[in-house]
């Protein structure tokens, strides 16, 4: 499945908005999950094919010609117009997707699996806990909007500074927190350190926390410590991790895993 680029729009100085559309779409079928994501394949600039493509043929050719597949959240798949929009963070020039955003040009083809998910809210929940970074912004976008307007719903939201917000549609009667990185001592421990000076309501609650792999794995710890929640049903995991690429991330993040059981 491929889609064209047929929007482009600054979200912030450090994310953007590209909506696709077209033919390519048409198989596009939706699941019942807040949080799902594509699997894109974004191709070298140099090479020699573009989409559509077969994956399988292109796979095998060399490192600097076979595509690199990225996750990217589905911010809104709008079915009358049969349209995708995708948030992308932009990091500065390295790697191949936030780097694809930055020069996307109205009619460039992003080829695509999926959706797939792990994660809507529940229902029986007494009220809701979502936090997480840039890159997890669209799947708590998401997830929010599915909650009841009346429910009471705590989200946590870091980036670098004010000038990195964007629009948070919401319940008024949700609590939306943003936390900068730039206004702490230790970025790495901002999220945590807002969600700790939070008084929690009452209640059973729902979680979903995603961002860079260590900033969600001091979350968890803190959570395995400090409640007694279920941390099987409770969705916390890293989408991204600082200084690796996607490859070398996918590559140790196995044992990474294993070795987060070890915090329980
Ligand atoms: C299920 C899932 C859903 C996701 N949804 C989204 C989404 O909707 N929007 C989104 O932007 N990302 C999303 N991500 C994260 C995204 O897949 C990764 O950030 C990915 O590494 C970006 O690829 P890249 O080619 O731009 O950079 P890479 O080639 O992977 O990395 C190059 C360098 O950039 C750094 N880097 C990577 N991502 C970031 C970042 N977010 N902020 C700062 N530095 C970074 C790396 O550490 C590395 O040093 C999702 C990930 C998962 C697993």
């Amino acid at each position: 499945m491929f889609g064209e680029v047929e929007e482009i729009s600054i979200l912030s100085p450090s994310m953007i908005r590209i909506v696709l559309g077209g033919d390519g779409l048409d198989g596009f079928t939706v699941t019942d999950y807040t949080d799902q994501y594509v699997n894109a394949y974004f191709i070298p600039e140099n090479a020699s094919y573009s989409p559509p493509f077969e994956l399988e043929e292109v796979r095998s050719l060399g490192d600097d010609q076979r595509p690199r597949p990225r996750r990217f959240t589905v911010r809104k798949w709008d079915s009358d117009t049969r349209r995708l929009t995708i948030d992308f963070v932009t990091h500065g020039d390295q790697g191949y997707a936030g780097a694809w955003a930055q020069k996307a040009q109205i009619g460039d083809r992003l080829q695509f699996k999926g959706p797939n998910g792990g994660y809507k809210p529940d229902m029986k929940a007494d009220w809701h806990l979502l936090a997480g970074d840039e890159s997890a912004i669209s799947a708590i976008s998401a997830s929010v909007e599915s909650i009841p307007e009346t429910k009471t719903c705590l989200v946590f939201l870091v980036v670098d500074g004010p000038e990195n917000r964007i629009k948070f549609t919401s319940s008024h009667l949700h609590q939306i927190k943003w936390v900068y990185r730039s206004a702490v001592l230790d970025p790495d421990l901002a999220l945590l350190e807002a969600i700790k000076s939070q008084e929690f309501p009452a209640g059973e609650f729902d979680i979903f926390i995603h961002g860079e792999a260590s900033e969600v794995r001091n979350i968890r710890k803190y959570f395995i410590s400090e409640y007694e929640i279920n941390i099987e049903s409770a969705s916390i995991s890293p989408y991204w991790r600082r200084d690796h690429t996607d490859e070398a991330w996918r590559s140790i993040k196995k044992q990474w895993l294993a070795d987060q059981e070890m915090d329980i």
